[in-house]
């Protein structure tokens, strides 16, 4: 199977997932999405109303966002691909509990295998903490890399923190600078 099959395979597993409650609450899925052939994976928290509404990924005010940040460095979202620790969006945009990220963990490492992204970014601290639980708050962390066996990783602020204060907005900004030098580096 290729990427993109193996890609809609898990979105139907996603689709039927019934391992945490979260299901129960939401509208559609938002397993995640963009180009299966990209070198940069971005992971945020999870769907939020707009996501849940339309079944994908960073499409509300925090997407807008992401988009500006992308084109910065001369990216679409169609480019990269976007993903979240949890798949359904947890109620009233409360933060996903540990065991609801614990049981969307396999789609999110098979979504990495099935893609193989030279790096992934973690936007925010949920995804900071599931990838690299010991490198310290992401106030310390944010706008640097991290190896972790094969895979390179990057620690940057969610763009939701950024939407109505100016200076997380710079910092994100400029933080976003060093992905393609990450990339670089990499290749
Ligand atoms: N915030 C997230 O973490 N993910 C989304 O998809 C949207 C907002």
């Amino acid at each position: 199977m290729d990427k993109k099959a193996n890609l809609s395979h898990l979105y139907d597993e996603v689709r039927a997932c019934r391992k945490c409650p979260l299901y129960k609450y939401a509208k559609n899925p938002v397993p995640g999405a963009g180009s299966e052939k990209t070198q940069v994976m971005f992971v945020g928290e999870g769907p939020g109303e707009k996501e849940d509404n339309r079944g994908l990924p960073f499409v509300g005010a925090a997407g807008g966002l992401l988009e500006e940040l992308l084109a910065s460095i001369g990216l679409t979202r169609e480019e990269v691909y976007i993903a979240n620790v949890v798949k359904h969006r947890p109620p009233g945009n409360r933060d996903p509990k540990p065991e609801e990220i614990e049981a969307c963990w396999p789609y999110l490492t098979r979504q990495i295998e099935i893609i193989q992204p030279k790096l992934i970014v973690c936007l925010g601290r949920h995804s900071l903490a599931r990838f690299l639980p010991n490198v310290g708050p992401i106030s310390q962390v944010h706008g640097r890399a991290f190896k972790r066996g094969n895979q390179a990783y990057m620690a940057l602020y969610h763009p939701a923190v950024a939407l109505y204060n100016g200076s997380y907005r710079t910092t994100l900004f400029e933080d976003f600078k060093k992905i393609p030098i990450a990339l670089k580096k990499i290749n």
